[in-house]
């Protein structure tokens, strides 16, 4: 049994069905740029008005200081409407009268969006009072937005404490794959962390190399690593500026990002996990496209040149380690993916991947921020086992944290 309720477990029909979704889209000039996400809340939108629930959307949008028109739901309802080829209803605020007045004009199957719930103080303190007058619009309550999980909100977790709660099909989707690849995944695991920073992602590789068989560092944050084992990699990103003077600190014996990433290498090597850093470079001068560039060993940076990418050695031994792999967990590109040629490790190892996971050997969950972007770009977006398109939420869920909004949908 699923440690958590979902559309299986309700019966919709005639009952008015708060739904948290996530319609934080990108919009440009009033226009949804990218409507990946209201995609992804289609099924549990069609789900329930077909078997004769009342369907209320519950969003926010953006990070308004109180109401703000220009952060209003409604361009976005109106944008969810064509996808999902049925009229969405839209109601100017999420509690009090006019909401009331909307709900209460629905028939079974309609469906209503109510106003962006930051516009109210009460969401993100998890307000009681707020959490109770959103209550009273429904009769049972789904959460559709893993994206949102990592927030104790009134809208992501307050209400399934006092509405009977359970998972969308979008929710319940990211929390099996999450679980095939760090839960009970098939061994061995390997993950790959790359990105631009070490700071931002210490947690997590602390939590990853005591759940993983193989830990893979690429991108800026590979840096700080080759720092630490002594390498100088010239005027690299790797936080350069804090690990020269982490250095100093370091003499006086306090905290420093080199010293934690020989503490993650110390970690690692008590729990059995095998650090794979760069072997080979690719190194510029300059931060653009083809901006002339070399192969380089890690050993031979000269202090004017960048890392801006993985090297072919490198993704050798990546993609021949993958090849013995069952499962993988990806967050962050192998380098400046946005400037060619340095995006050249991540397509070869993302293509590596994606041939390996379509011929059924390889469970692969990708997410976070750039990573998503990253594999679109190296044309293998559709080919992973699961794209989680949550940033903060899929970062938490790395670091091993637990998220109250799934928290809270727990039997
Ligand atoms: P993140 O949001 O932490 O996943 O970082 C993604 C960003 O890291 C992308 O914009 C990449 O361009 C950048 N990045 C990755 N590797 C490097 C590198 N070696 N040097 C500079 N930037 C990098």
């Amino acid at each position: 049994m699923r440690s958590f309720r979902t559309l299986d477990d309700l019966n919709p029909a005639g009952l008015r069905v708060l739904v948290r979704v996530d319609l934080n889209v990108p919009v440009e000039n009033g226009v949804v740029s990218d409507a990946t996400r209201l995609e992804r809340i289609l099924p549990t939108v069609r789900n329930i008005a077909s078997r004769g629930g009342k369907v209320i959307l519950l969003a926010h949008f953006g990070r308004p200081k109180g109401r703000d028109p220009k952060e209003s739901l409604a361009p976005i309802a109106a944008a969810l409407a064509s996808h999902l080829g049925q009229p969405v209803a839209f109601a100017a605020n999420c509690i009090g009268s006019v909401a009331a007045a909307a709900v209460a004009a629905m028939q079974p199957g309609d469906v209503l969006c109510l106003e962006n719930t930051r516009f109210h103080a009460g969401e993100e303190k998890n307000d009681p009072a707020f959490v109770a007058a959103l209550a009273a619009l429904g009769d049972v309550y789904v959460n559709d937005a893993f994206s949102a999980a990592h927030r104790a909100h009134a809208s992501t977790e307050g209400l399934a404490h006092v509405l009977p709660a359970c998972a969308g099909r979008t929710m319940q989707a990211e929390l099996e794959a999450l679980d095939k690849a760090l839960g009970k995944p098939a061994r061995p695991v390997m993950a790959i962390v790359g990105g631009a920073k070490v700071s931002t992602k210490l947690e997590l590789l602390g939590n990853l190399v005591s759940k993983v068989d193989v830990l893979v560092i690429g991108g800026g944050m590979a840096n700080t690593f080759l720092s630490a084992r002594g390498l100088d990699v010239g005027k690299s990103l790797c936080e350069h500026d804090l690990v020269a003077t982490a250095r100093e600190i370091e003499a006086k014996g306090e905290h420093d990002l080199v010293a934690t990433a020989r503490e993650i290498e110390a970690k690692a090597k008590a729990a059995g996990c095998e650090i794979m850093l760069p072997i080979d470079v690719l190194a510029a001068k300059e931060f653009k496209a083809h901006p002339g560039h070399r192969i380089a060993d890690v050993s031979d940076i000269a202090a004017d040149e960048m890392i801006l990418d993985s090297g072919p050695k490198s993704i050798e031994a990546v993609i021949v380690r993958l090849q013995t792999m069952r499962t993988l967990v990806w967050n962050g590109p192998f380098g400046a993916f946005e400037l060619e040629p340095f995006d050249t490790a991540t397509v070869a190892v993302a293509k590596a991947a994606a041939a390996l996971t379509r011929s059924g050997k390889l469970v692969c969950v990708a997410g976070g921020g750039d990573t998503v972007s990253a594999l679109n770009h190296a044309g293998v977006g559709d080919d992973m086992t699961y794209i989680s398109t949550a940033g903060g939420a899929f970062l938490e869920w790395l670091e091993g944290k637990p998220l109250p909004g799934v928290e809270a949908l727990k039997r």
